[in-house]
């Protein structure tokens, strides 16, 4: 029997990762997506959520917004601390 890592079933992406979508850089409601399933790996966490853009179409995982991403993005973390804190 298999229990879905929390954290992970939690995970909404903040924003669609494909550069070239409108909703890349857009930090404002009406970007959609869908859930499309889960992929499994060797290490942790094993199942990881994927996640497709209704705007690009583009399909991504909860793990493309890694600490690799967001090394990428400090402007981002920064507002989306404030955004979401508490
Ligand atoms: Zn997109």
């Amino acid at each position: 029997m298999f229990t879905p890592p929390q954290h992970d079933s939690d995970f909404r992406p903040p924003f669609c990762p494909n550069p070239n979508c409108l909703y890349h850089r857009q930090l404002k409601s009406g970007w959609r997506f869908k859930k499309s399933g889960f992929y499994t790996r060797h290490v942790k966490p094993h199942r990881i959520q994927r996640f497709t853009c209704h705007h690009c179409r583009r399909s991504f995982s909860s793990q493309t917004f890694s600490s690799t991403f967001w090394n990428k993005r400090p402007d981002i973390v920064a507002l989306l601390f404030t955004m979401f804190r508490g």
